[in-house]
């Protein structure tokens, strides 16, 4: 009988967000795959929890996956973590999890939902975020006017992630681009000590970050309302 792939989340930021279960199933299985070793170890060590680890990111190549299928092949019980979040949310797991359902149908794949900086911002927003589209990170170059410009004319709430290298820049192309009407909000740096939630125009936020520099630090999730 083949292994059980569970595919856990782990803490954006404050280690007290981890689910029971999750701790249960990373204490239970054989290996635990994380995108970064090193942040696996740190997470793990910290519950006490001492496990063989092995990396899977998204560079890992082809030979990496086939290992992980001949572990489930030969029974073993896996987890699949990424450095925050949940995986492939933004992060690897799609190709690792598709591939495992290709190739070896009948090993179980089970969720252990847990944290993901989607899920958190979009919580307190207080924004209109029944449906919304997530945009993952946006393209730095080519595309990346296009979905600007899908965000302007959608009238869904619009959902990205962003870094504080270009969140100035993003602010800059979206003032440009939506209607003053438009609300934004900025999540930043969740469930961590400098945890902030900014709303107002493109305008007001890019006036806000660009007179507070010490606040263009940490990660970010930018949600923008739908189109009227
Ligand atoms: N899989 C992860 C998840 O479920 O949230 C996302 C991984 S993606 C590589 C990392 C991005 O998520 C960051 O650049 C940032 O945009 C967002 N992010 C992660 N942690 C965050 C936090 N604590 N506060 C705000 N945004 C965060």
């Amino acid at each position: 009988m083949s292994g059980k792939l569970y595919v856990v989340a782990t803490p954006i930021g404050n280690l007290e967000d981890i689910t029971l279960r999750a701790l249960r199933i990373l204490g239970e299985v054989d290996i635990v795959y994380c995108e970064d070793t090193r942040e696996g170890k740190k997470l793990l060590s910290h519950f006490d929890i001492h496990k063989p680890l092995d990396s899977f990111h998204a560079r890992s190549s082809l030979s990496k996956i086939e290992k992980i299928v001949e572990d489930l092949k030969m029974g073993k019980n896996l987890a699949v973590i990424s450095d925050a979040g949940t995986p492939a949310v933004s992060d690897p797991g799609f190709v690792l999890i598709s591939e495992v359902r290709r190739s070896l149908p009948e090993a179980e794949i089970y969720a252990v939902p847990g944290p993901s900086a989607l899920t958190a911002a979009i919580s307190i927003a207080g924004m209109a975020t029944n449906t919304f589209v997530f945009y993952g990170f946006l393209p730095h170059k080519k595309g990346r006017e296009t979905i600007l410009k899908e965000i302007m004319a959608n009238n869904k709430a619009s959902v990205f992630y962003e870094s504080s290298h270009r969140i100035l820049k993003t602010l800059q192309s979206l003032a440009v681009l939506l209607e003053p009407t438009r609300r934004i909000a900025i999540a930043r740096e969740l469930t961590k000590i400098y945890e902030e939630l900014k709303r107002g125009s493109a305008k007001d936020l890019l006036d806000y970050y660009t007179n507070n520099q010490d606040k263009v630090r940490g990660e970010f999730v930018v949600i923008v309302s739908g189109a009227d």
